[in-house]
């Protein structure tokens, strides 16, 4: 198995060594510029791809920190698989514009480096995120977590955006309604680790074991067998990683 979108620098050390015997591989990504260089450190294991970003749920970025992650980026170009995590704050939305010419400039890069975008934008913000990626003509764009209205599912399968799955596909009509419309061809599981899960993970470590959970149900709810969702999945995530 392998978790599209897991913050692995924010596990301790033990944690960290029990998940990467697990067996599982993982897309660890970043929260600011001590998380990218965490991250960075992670990627020296085999079964780690990182991706370096600063997180939107956060006030946005001095100039001084913009500049020293996107040096960054440009240095590990060759080391990352991705720009992320990057994208709008659906919590707290202050400095909006200023979140959003943030995004543009990520965008930007990720068009010009060619490498894949991971997103943390949810309704409005998936429009505004859509507008740009179309301006850019970037395609190659994962939307983590996401949530949104009908149009703007329908505007993000014709444009070919992948979408992660959350192991809340278990409980939440929303996400599961979401599975029923999106292509499988166009889907990935992740874990969000070590963001908290509810209902029958409450109380548990979020780690990649409760995916296997999620296929089963994204199984279900595409009336396929639970080895070939998993095989699909497996093979979207390295295809669109190009792992
Ligand atoms: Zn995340």
């Amino acid at each position: 198995m392998i978790d599209a979108h897991i913050h692995l620098d924010q596990y301790n050390k033990e944690q960290q060594v029990t998940l990467l015997a697990s067996g599982a591989s993982f897309i660890t990504v970043s929260t600011d510029y001590a998380s990218c260089l965490a991250n960075l450190q992670l990627a020296q294991h085999p079964a780690v791809h990182s991706a370096l970003g600063f997180h939107p749920e956060q006030p946005v970025a001095s100039a001084e920190q913009q500049a020293a992650i996107f040096a960054l980026i440009r240095k590990h170009v060759f080391d990352i698989v991705a720009i992320g995590e990057v994208g709008l704050p659906y919590y707290e939305q202050v400095d909006r514009d200023a979140h959003i010419a943030l995004l543009e400039r990520f965008i930007a890069l990720a068009k010009e480096l060619d490498k894949p975008i991971i997103l943390h934008a949810v309704y409005e913000d998936a429009q505004v995120a859509c507008d740009l990626l179309e301006k850019h003509q970037l395609t190659r764009a994962h939307f983590h977590w996401f949530k949104g209205d009908t149009a703007t599912i329908t505007r993000m399968i014709e444009n070919g955006y992948m979408v992660s799955i959350t192991p809340d596909v278990c409980y939440e009509p929303e996400i599961r309604s979401l599975v029923t419309r999106y292509p499988l061809s166009q889907l990935m599981v992740e874990t969000d680790g070590p963001w908290p899960f509810e209902q029958e993970f409450s109380g548990q470590l979020t780690t990649p074991a409760m995916m296997a959970r999620s296929i089963e149900e994204i199984a279900h709810i595409k009336q396929l067998p639970k080895e070939q969702v998993a095989t699909q999945l497996y093979t979207n995530t390295t295809t669109f990683y190009r792992l």
